[in-house]
């Protein structure tokens, strides 16, 4: 595989807390840190990253489920989200810990792949929870926010 592993950034690291930027061109060096962050969440075992995660504030993440060709999304915007369902999740950026929370059901998603070409699906289950993970990474919100607060 190309790419070289990157350091993952870990909370309280401040960078998680902040808005990533449109990915307004698409060019070598967004291939670069695509072919990195692929790389990277292979190493660390995980199912999903978003660049903050690794020290870029751009719009970009990947989903690396088991038996799932790798999805790139540059600047992914989630249109609509429905339903919702009880799940525990981790994340790279919080290590060993595992956060209760709801996610929805269905979400439609669009967004650019890495070629640039638009891409628009509706999808479900882990695949629909780890998006909307993702793509809140890039507006600086963690699993933690999302969290009952226990009565
Ligand atoms: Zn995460």
């Amino acid at each position: 595989m190309k790419g070289r592993q990157l350091a993952i950034r870990t909370y309280p690291d401040h960078i998680l807390r902040q808005t990533a930027k449109v990915v307004a061109k698409i060019d070598a060096s967004t291939q670069r840190l695509i072919d990195n962050m692929l790389k990277t969440v292979t190493a660390a075992k995980g199912i999903g990253l978003a660049a903050p995660q690794v020290g870029k504030l751009k719009r970009i993440i990947v989903v690396t489920l088991p038996d799932q060709e790798p999805l790139v999304l540059i600047n992914p915007v989630i249109t609509k989200r429905s339903g919702e369902r009880n799940v525990v999740e981790g994340c790279l950026s919080i290590p060993d810990y595992q956060s209760k929370l709801k996610r929805p059901k269905r979400i439609r998603i669009r967004g650019l792949d890495r070629e640039g070409q638009p891409l628009q699906f509706r999808t479900n289950g882990q695949l629909a929870q780890v998006l909307d993970h993702e793509v809140d990474h890039l507006d600086g919100v963690l699993m933690l926010d999302h969290e009952e607060v226990p009565q």
